[in-house]
């Protein structure tokens, strides 16, 4: 059997990453609507009906757009951190009405059961209300995804330790960004710390990552990227670039770009 990572969809149009057990499906974020979960899990072979809980990261529109219609369609538990329930219940993006006996509240580091998968949490940086990261272990191996987040330290690298595949932010090119037609105010924001990992720091957080790690990181998808500052071969080969330079050959994963409206590369772990 596999633990496998995939997007169904992937960037500021909208996030929705499915993490699986063979058993146990698990859906992190439904920025897209109901019809595109459909047909991204009909594209990846299997089916709604099948997800067991879907996770939040935090709430932007682009993570929880679908999320209300999903929850009453199908009725499966959603687990997200306080802060996060309240802004998707009662803040700027609501969800509207749903049952409140689905909704888990989770303590970033407190891990917790979905099926046959231990799902661990941790906060990251960004301008949300409480924001997350997941990591997903099934059988003694690990999957981990992270977007949506201004920086990394070494808590996040620790985090993210031991995953054989990763799902991470590369989401925007330094110099685009810099030249391009975004406002100043927002060029500013993503480029805080609450902003967006730059495709840079992603090439340096999967460096670390590989360096560090006892396990061997078999395949990175990049994911995130942003429309209007980034290319996905921009992407592809900064993050490549940089891990020419820094991982010695036989440490170096497999890389993938996440594209916008479609699933992604499934990356595979056996357990
Ligand atoms: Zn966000
Ligand atoms: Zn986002």
């Amino acid at each position: 059997m596999d633990l496998t990572i995939c997007s169904l969809s992937s960037g500021s149009s909208g996030n929705c990453v499915l993490v699986s057990s063979g058993l146990t499906n698990i859906l992190i974020d439904v920025g897209i609507s109901g019809k595109k979960v459909i047909e991204g899990m009909n594209a990846l072979d299997s089916d709604p009906e099948k997800i067991d809980a879907i996770l939040v990261t935090h709430e932007h529109i682009d993570h929880i757009r679908g999320l209300g219609v999903m929850l009453r369609k199908y009725g499966m538990q959603v687990y997200a951190t306080r802060g996060t329930i309240t802004e998707f219940l009662h803040g700027r993006n609501r969800i509207g009405e749903v049952d409140p006996g689905l909704i888990n509240a989770i303590v970033p580091g407190k891990c917790f059961m979905v099926g046959d998968i231990i799902v661990d949490s941790f906060r990251v940086s960004h301008d949300a209300a409480d924001p997350v990261a997941y990591t997903f272990s099934c059988g003694g191996k690990k999957v981990a995804m992270a977007t949506d987040l201004g920086f990394y330290d070494d808590d996040i690298v620790k985090n993210l330790k031991g995953a054989e595949a990763l799902y991470l932010e590369a989401n925007h090119d330094v110099n685009m960004l810099e030249a391009g037609p975004y406002p100043f105010s927002l060029k500013q924001r993503i480029k805080s710390d609450l902003g967006h990992l730059s495709n840079e720091t992603c090439g340096k957080l999967v460096t670390r990552l590989c360096n560090d790690n006892t396990v061997r990181i078999n395949d990175v998808i990049l994911a995130h990227l942003s429309e209007e500052n980034n290319f996905p071969e921009l992407a592809y080969e900064t993050v490549k670039s940089i891990l020419y330079m820094e991982v010695p050959e036989d440490r170096r994963p497999a890389l993938h770009v996440a594209p916008r409206f479609e699933p992604s590369f499934v990356a595979k772990v056996t357990i």
